[in-house]
């Protein structure tokens, strides 16, 4: 089963916060929107995903199995 990184677009305020801790899967482009650039969760990835997860003050990263 794999897992895979969604973002409540809605709830992200673009703060970038995710982007500071894993810039390989979160990208803010210049207009101020983020860009999911990995959506699966890998073996290299996990731990600055769930950082992320833990760390995005509006709560906006979840991971979902699929
Ligand atoms: S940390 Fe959360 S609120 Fe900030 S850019 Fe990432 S997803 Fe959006």
């Amino acid at each position: 089963m794999s897992q895979k990184i969604v973002v409540d677009f809605g709830l992200c305020e673009s703060n970038g916060v995710c982007m500071g801790i894993i810039p390989e899967v979160f990208d803010l482009d210049e207009d101020d929107y983020l860009h999911v650039l990995q959506d699966e969760v890998t073996p290299e990835n996990e731990q600055g995903v769930r950082e992320s997860v833990r760390q995005c003050p509006r709560q906006a990263i979840s991971i979902v199995d699929e």
